[in-house]
């Protein structure tokens, strides 16, 4: 029987992803009419591709739809959405995770190599001076998911100490696990480079706040792919004015676009990327919906449901 799914992920995302997600479908010998435009009869709807800003902010009419599959990582636009009761997953992809460990890597050698100086400083003088090496710099990696773990083992690889933090405590063999207002602390107190790789949730806003930049050795490095609200903007501008904290990389901000006038843009200690960190790339994402549609289809449990208590 024909299966209907909705592409509900805004207009100007359809021309890239109607290509993978019908070879996905297929693939998965999945027989399935998909649509970009809002249907006749929502009511037959069997599933919703959602990204926020799309198409739909009020699910009620959709009363068929068995699951909504986000294109994206991070759910908090749409996972208090009350007129959404059906299960909803978010976007694991390797792509995602790829992108990400790329990203997370190069800003944490950039900093531990000082590239930045390096590269300043191409004036004739021989400058021989030894680079530390990375098991003298200890990481803290804030969140241990599917993301934040791949990046911390990818560190960890590289003899970067590693020390995650999480909700729930782990058990990672390379990594040093801690969890807890106490696990927090320990970890922020010893970084030399810090990445936040948290979702945005009622606990998780304003966490990285002034207290917990005061613990931070001096010198310390702050890299931020996870979501501007983690952070407080003003108390992070206040350690990087103090020196306390020699530099944060920030590629998600509150607002986003950030607006040109942010103080963010013209500090000399802040690098800002423009929410480029980690991608859903349909070619690698589109097997993920599939694989979902698959799993609904034949009863068996869905990748990647959202904890709608935990918001992530
Ligand atoms: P995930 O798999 O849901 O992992 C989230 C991690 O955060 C988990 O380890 C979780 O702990 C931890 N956590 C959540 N709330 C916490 C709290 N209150 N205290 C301590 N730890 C907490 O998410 P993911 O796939 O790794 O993605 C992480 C975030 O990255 C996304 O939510 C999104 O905001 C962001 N992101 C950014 C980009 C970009 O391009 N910049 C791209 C994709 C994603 P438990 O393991 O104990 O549950």
């Amino acid at each position: 029987m024909t299966i209907n799914a909705y592409f509900a992920a805004g207009a100007e995302r359809w021309p890239e992803w109607r290509g993978p997600l019908e070879r996905a479908f297929a693939a998965a010998g999945l027989d399935v009419a998909l649509t970009p435009t809002p249907p006749q009869s929502p009511g037959k709807v069997d599933y919703i591709i959602f990204a926020p800003g799309g198409d739909i902010e009020d699910f009620r009419p959709f009363t068929g739809c068995k699951t909504v599959l986000n294109i994206w990582a991070g759910v908090e636009n749409v996972v208090a959405n009350p007129t959404l009761t059906q299960p909803l997953c978010r976007m694991v992809d390797p792509g995602l995770t790829e992108g990400m460990v790329e990203y997370v890597v190069a800003h944490a050698l950039r900093h531990h190599l000082g590239i930045d100086a390096i590269l300043g400083r191409q004036d004739g003088t021989w400058r021989h001076e030894a680079p530390p090496l990375a098991r003298e710099q200890p990481v803290a990696m804030l969140g241990l998911g599917a993301l934040g773990r791949a990046c911390a083992e990818a560190l960890a690889r590289l003899n970067f100490p590693v020390m995650g933090w999480s909700s729930t405590p782990k058990d990672i063999p390379t990594i040093e696990c801690h969890s807890g207002d106490d696990g927090l602390e320990e970890v922020l107190r010893r970084a030399q480079i810090v990445v936040t790789l948290l979702p945005h949730t009622p606990e998780t806003e304003n966490l990285i706040g002034a207290w917990q930049l005061s613990l931070l050795p001096r010198g310390a490095v702050l890299i931020n792919p996870g979501r501007g609200a983690l952070i407080d903007d003003a108390a992070l501008i206040s350690v990087l004015d103090d020196g306390r904290l020699a530099h944060a990389t920030l590629d998600v901000f509150r607002t986003e676009p950030l607006p040109a006038d942010h103080p963010f843009w013209s500090h000399p200690g802040v690098t800002v990327t423009p929410h480029i960190a980690a991608e859903t790339r349909p070619e690698t994402a589109a097997p993920v919906v599939a694989e979902n549609i698959r799993r609904a289809e034949a009863g068996e449990p869905l990748l990647h449901v959202v904890d709608r208590s935990r918001g992530y």
